[in-house]
């Protein structure tokens, strides 16, 4: 059996057809017994509700550990500490805890509430005054965009380990030199949580890119030729992204990651394939809970 932890992030469906996708996504990967299913909340609390319902779906339904994610944007600390308080009563012990975006999005001055959290680590630190959650935190091998410097990021992660997180996620990134030299920096500055690597597949290269830009993620050239006049050949597309994401996962794997945090736009298909390759299987329990039903 495989040593190797993984976790699923899912955003809250808007649609009908997502909402399917979701839940058959979710049963699939269920058997693979992740540490955890996380569900994002939109922009300025925008899925504040549907977040809470498929967070809930899936403590009820599929039962698997779920985390909440969770920001400050647009909302008193009273409010955020509402959220808190009905996620705990719901069953939830798991909070991604963040500051959010601003409002007009990335690349905007964040300002934040008057009466809010200012940043992820007073958030951290307002969720273990309610309960015991268990909290993890974002964290960017390629520095923030609002960072001055990749040293003030890492003390931001160090302010966020210190309100009580314990782990970071990564940020997106396809070159894994990034995020070994992003280790060596966060353990050299005292930092002993697991730094957690969030995979992306570029199965969108268009859209990855965009996100990327505004994100300050990296795509290296070899990739940006790989998917190279593609645009209208999701098929292959889809090849070479699982292509590179097992080469990424396999490396990273090789070097001694522990723990894989999938991104997976509400899909299974790659996640699940992506696993299998890294030797995460169904569970023995998985199998006769499905030979039983
Ligand atoms: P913080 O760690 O609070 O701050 C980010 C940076 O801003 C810091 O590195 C620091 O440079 C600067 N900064 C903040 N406060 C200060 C201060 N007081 N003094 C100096 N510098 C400061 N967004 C969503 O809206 N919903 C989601 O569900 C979501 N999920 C995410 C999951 C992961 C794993 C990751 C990596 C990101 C996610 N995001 C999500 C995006 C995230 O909200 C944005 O990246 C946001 O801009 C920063 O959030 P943070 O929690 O990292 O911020």
């Amino acid at each position: 059996m495989s040593d190797l932890h993984v976790s699923f992030e899912f955003f809250p469906p808007k649609s009908e057809a997502v909402q399917q996708r979701l839940w058959a996504a979710v049963e699939k990967l269920k058997p693979l017994a992740p540490d955890f299913m996380s569900v994002t909340y939109g922009a300025g609390g925008s899925t504040r509700e549907r977040t809470h319902e498929t967070v809930a779906r899936i403590i009820k339904d599929a039962g698997v550990p779920v985390a909440a994610h969770l920001t400050c944007v647009a909302a008193t600390k009273a409010e955020v500490d509402q959220v808190l308080r009905d996620y705990w009563a719901e069953g939830v012990r798991h909070i991604v805890a963040l500051r959010g975006d601003p409002p007009g999005g990335p690349g905007e001055r964040y300002i934040p509430h008057p009466g809010g959290y200012a940043n992820a680590a007073e958030l951290a630190a307002g969720a273990r005054k309610i309960a015991g959650f268990e909290i993890s935190v974002g964290c960017y091998p390629e520095k923030h965009p609002d960072s001055p410097s990749a040293a003030a990021d890492i003390d931001m992660l160090k302010r966020k380990v210190d309100a009580g997180a314990a782990r970071g996620i990564t940020q997106f990134f396809y070159d894994n030199d990034v995020y070994y030299r992003y280790v060596d920096r966060v353990r050299a500055a005292g930092i002993d949580i697991p730094i957690v690597p969030g995979i992306m597949a570029i199965t969108n290269f268009a859209s990855v890119r965009k996100m990327a830009d505004t994100i300050g993620a990296t795509i290296p050239g070899r990739l940006v030729k790989l998917f190279q006049n593609l645009d209208e050949d999701p098929q292959t597309r889809q090849l070479i992204a699982a292509t590179v994401a097992a080469e990424q996962c396999l490396a990273l794997a090789e070097q001694g990651v522990k723990h894989f945090h999938f991104y997976t736009l509400n899909r299974d298909d790659l996640a699940y394939a992506l696993c299998t390759m890294l030797g995460v299987r169904p569970t023995a329990q998985a199998k006769s809970a499905g030979a039983a039903a």
